[in-house]
């Protein structure tokens, strides 16, 4: 059977009619209301004419909205373009523009209605907004929306998504998802953290990034809820895990972090968790032992991105907290990974190189970017991840860092996370990035970053000797560079490539 999103909602609906699909705020949505809004929307996106393999952007905050028009877009058949809503014009308009989207989805946002006369190729967009005058209203055609057929146009090529990367090393880059490789993905990571209709899924994260879209996915394809968070905030993280039962929790270390801290963490009955999903960032062992205690919480670690349309390795529910936190586990099932060096030979047990890796969940590649889709995937079909890594006799990954971080100083490879991460255990530092800059002598040299907490008097010599204790010579930073910020991408990662721009232009 092909795997297709709106059909996964039509399944959902059929067996699990008035379960709650959906609760965002005050709101709540059976699975029934939900495929019946969707078909409605489909009809009208239909009639406003957009047809299957057109590229339909939403740019929307986290509602009960998003999920719908989600669905209805894969309904008529058409690609769904989500867009960060907290984007600057310029952003947005980058990404409007990238992807050819023919109808957006904006919300309050007026500025999305200028485009069509400011961009040559966008002048036939048609924006739906929250606001009755400006655009075309969502309510009004949620009102003459028709239920009934057509149910579900098939889509071209399969393509179900363009989802765009964070943008942490370049320009962000239009991944092409098809309804295979999302769904496949979600089956893989739900079968291993065994979800099933009984579970409550928290997303405390933006729908508009693969994490959000995969678990979007999760709980339809096994009709479990997903309890979505407008913005998320550690008090009302704790609130609605006690008040909705929550019984999945995913996020970045740091949420895990910040509610195990709060003051009040005692006096929350969180005894309903039962296993959770974190990612995008490593943990330290004591957080993973304390979400396993004091939250008796099952967590498990992942590790993905948006063209491997999210989780492509996992830790299983009998690893260690040690495994846990080292690595971020083995393949979900139906993928191959290997290491390779710079020639893209495969490297040998436990030596560094980069990810790479093969199966459904792989991205088909880059919208319009024939080049980048080219140096990314080969003729094989593997897929380059851009990360550094080494794989263990038992088959788990450790991540190193990123290809594009790594510093080469005198010949010597340095990963900047290494010393990123011991820099963050100094009890002074806050935010800590690491950058090469050119040298005439060594190639490249080290510039440490740092933004120090209020009336640190932590200096240039203190923190050189501070990792003069802690790493072999080369690896020391050259300078240190005391920050009030570090600049930071939309989806909240350090953006060393600003961070490299603004150094170099300091230093003239
Ligand atoms: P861009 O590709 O545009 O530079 P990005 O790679 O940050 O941005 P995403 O697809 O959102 O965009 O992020 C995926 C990346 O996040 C991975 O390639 C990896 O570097 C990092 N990452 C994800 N999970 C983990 C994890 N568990 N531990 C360490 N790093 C992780
Ligand atoms: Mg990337």
């Amino acid at each position: 059977k092909t795997l297709n999103v709106s059909n996964t909602l039509k399944e959902a609906a059929k067996t699990f009619y008035d379960r709650e699909a959906a609760v965002v705020g005050e709101r709540r949505m059976t699975y029934g209301e939900l495929d019946q809004e969707a078909t409605k929307l489909a009809n009208q996106l239909i009639q406003l004419g957009v047809k299957s393999g057109d590229h339909v952007g939403i740019a929307l905050q986290n509602s009960l909205e998003f999920i719908t028009a989600f669905y209805a877009i894969a309904r008529a058949g058409a690609v769904i373009i989500p867009i960060n809503p907290f984007f600057s014009k310029e952003e947005s308009a980058y990404v409007v523009e990238q992807s050819q989207a023919k109808l957006i989805f904006c919300g309050e946002k007026a500025y999305f209605q200028e485009l069509r006369y400011e961009i040559e190729t966008l002048e036939n967009l048609i924006s739906v907004g929250f606001e009755e005058d400006e655009f075309i209203s969502y309510s009004r055609l949620m009102m003459r929306g028709s239920p009934k057929e057509p149910l579900h146009v098939e889509p071209k090529e399969d393509l179900f998504a363009i989802l765009f990367t964070s943008g942490t090393t370049g320009r962000s880059k239009g991944a092409m998802l098809t309804h295979e490789n999302v769904l496949y993905s979600t089956l893989s990571a739900a079968k291993v953290m065994k979800c099933t209709e009984e579970d409550i899924f928290l997303m405390p994260n933006p729908l508009f990034h693969i994490f959000g879209v995969t678990f979007i996915l999760r709980a339809a394809s096994c009709g479990g809820k997903l309890i979505v968070m407008e913005k998320y905030s550690v008090t009302k993280a704790l609130e609605l895990i006690e008040k909705e039962k929550v019984t999945v929790h995913p996020g970045v270390p740091t949420m895990f972090t910040l509610e195990l801290n709060h003051p009040d963490f005692s006096k929350y009955n969180v005894s309903s968790l039962r296993t959770g999903e974190m990612a995008a960032a490593p943990c330290p062992v004591e957080v993973v032992k304390r979400i396993r205690k004091e939250m008796n919480c099952n967590v498990l670690v992942a590790y993905g991105m948006t063209e491997t349309s999210a989780t492509l390795t996992i830790t299983g529910f009998e690893d260690s907290d040690e495994l846990r936190s080292e690595t971020v586990g083995r393949p979900i099932p139906g993928v191959r990974i290997k290491i390779v060096d710079e020639n893209r030979e495969e490297c040998e047990t436990r030596q560094v190189g980069e990810l790479a890796c093969k199966g459904p969940v792989v991205t088909k590649g880059y919208f319009n970017m024939p080049e980048e889709t080219a140096k990314a995937i080969d003729h094989e079909g593997w897929f380059y991840t851009g990360d550094i890594a080494t794989i263990d006799e038992s088959g788990y990954v450790r991540i190193v860092g990123r290809k594009k971080e790594m510093i080469i100083r005198g010949g010597f490879n340095i990963y900047p996370r290494e010393l990123e991460e011991s820099l963050h255990q100094h009890p002074d530092i806050v935010h800590a990035a690491v950058i090469g800059l050119p040298d005439e002598i060594y190639g490249e040299i080290t510039c440490a970053c740092v933004v120090l907490k209020k009336g640190s008097k932590a200096s240039e010599e203190s923190l050189t000797e501070y990792m003069k204790q802690r790493f072999v010579k080369y690896k020391i930073p050259d300078t240190f560079m005391i920050l009030n910020d570090l600049p930071v991408t939309p989806s909240g990662k350090i953006s060393k490539l600003k961070l490299k721009e603004e150094i170099e232009q300091q230093r003239g």
